[in-house]
């Protein structure tokens, strides 16, 4: 079991995570981030990396991707230690003396930042697939596009309704072969806009739409998927060419261990005081999409202006007797990547 200290422990390497190390940073705090999944980023990651996003502050368009590229190099000038691919799953202790667990860290940390977003993440599967996990482990079968240039020249099936689902048939149909849709139901649950394009690519013959149906069967070998067989409400089957399916069923939060924190979890989301972001457990803030309060807008940049004020409440507990003052990034700069001595060098590590 790994040990490691540091002054502040984040929980979720999302977008809100990420700012959370440079605003801690630039308070002059170390900060280890944690997260169950192999990356950071988050939700922007796992489930839309390739998409353009049109509402961060100057930023007219930024891949969700290029977006988790800039926060980890902004995170860098103070740094952050990642602990990634492991879930946490226990919290103990008060503030200045907490004691996070993985699998196979254990993280001492005088304040706890939960930015766990949605949860972790796990994909919705169609249960109904029999074969599903060759088809996995060979890519044929994937849960969300992390790399759109891979279906390039490929007939690819996506099942499901959502705005996924739509947004990816409309964006791949000029560079796939091929694209079904398949939903089980005749409507889709995405922005009229986009399901309009979708209809006309339709029309047009770039898209087979294939409503209400579901997939019923995946036909390869050795991994490598020849075709998808399909049925509709009646049973009845058709069969079609497909190199590679997209499943968009959504991902479903996995609230792990956090409900048993003792945060007045509800809902999925953790009830906190906006002045300081910090929960009904003192010395464990929480921002991002996982902090509730009212009049909350669930975005991207509502994270970032949270984790500011996250990390002056981080002020308080560590340093109480410190006053607060608004300090600029104009005038006092960021250390030079590499500068500071970030939890690795400062007291965390192996034990
Ligand atoms: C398709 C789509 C498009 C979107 N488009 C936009 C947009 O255009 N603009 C916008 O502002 N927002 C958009 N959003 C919403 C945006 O993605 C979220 O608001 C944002 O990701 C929230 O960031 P976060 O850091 O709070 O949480 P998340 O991004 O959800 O990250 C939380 C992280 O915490 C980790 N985690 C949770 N629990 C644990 C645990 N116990 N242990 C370890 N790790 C844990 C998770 O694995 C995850 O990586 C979109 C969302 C989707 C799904």
């Amino acid at each position: 079991m790994a040990h490691f200290e540091t002054d502040v422990a984040i929980v979720g390497a999302g977008p809100s995570g990420l700012f959370m190390v440079f605003e801690a940073g630039f308070m002059g705090y170390r900060s280890i981030v944690l997260d169950a999944l192999p990356q950071v980023g988050g939700q922007l990651a796992a489930l839309y990396p390739e998409k353009p996003i049109y509402d961060i502050p100057a930023h007219p368009s930024i891949l969700a991707g290029e977006l988790v590229e800039k926060l980890k190099v902004q995170a860098e000038a103070y740094a952050p230690h990642y602990l990634l691919g492991e879930p946490v799953l226990s919290l103990e202790g008060a503030p200045r003396e907490f004691m996070l667990r993985t699998a196979s860290h254990v993280v001492a940390a005088k304040v706890i930042i939960l930015a766990g977003g949605g949860g972790v993440f796990t994909p919705r599967k169609p249960t109904q697939l029999t074969n599903l996990e060759t088809f996995e482990d060979s890519c044929a079968v994937l849960y969300a596009v992390t790399n759109k240039k891979a279906l390039a020249g490929k007939t690819v099936v996506l099942a499901g309704g959502g705005d996924s689902a739509v947004d990816w048939a409309v964006e791949l149909a000029s560079m796939c072969a091929h694209v079904h849709v398949v939903h089980r139901r005749t409507d889709f649950r995405a922005a009229a806009a986009t399901v309009q394009q979708m209809m006309d690519l339709a029309a047009a013959g770039k898209i087979t739409l294939h409503t209400p149906t579901q997939l019923h069967e995946l036909v390869g070998e050795n991994g490598i998927l020849q075709r998808v067989i399909l049925a509709d409400n009646d049973e009845k089957l058709k069969e079609i060419n497909a190199e590679r399916v997209v499943c968009c069923f959504g991902m479903a939060p996995n609230a792990g261990p956090l409900g048993s924190w003792g945060l007045g979890w509800d809902k999925g989301k953790v009830p906190v005081d906006r002045a300081t972001m910090g929960t009904s457990r003192k010395g464990v803030l929480c921002i991002g999409d996982l902090a509730d309060y009212e009049g909350k807008v669930a975005l991207i940049l509502t994270g970032f202006a949270e984790a500011a004020v996250a990390a002056k409440t981080c002020m308080s507990i560590i340093e109480p007797e410190r006053k607060f003052k608004v300090q600029y990034s104009t005038s006092k700069g960021v250390p030079a990547v590499g500068a500071t001595g970030g939890a690795a060098d400062a007291g965390a590590g192996v034990a």
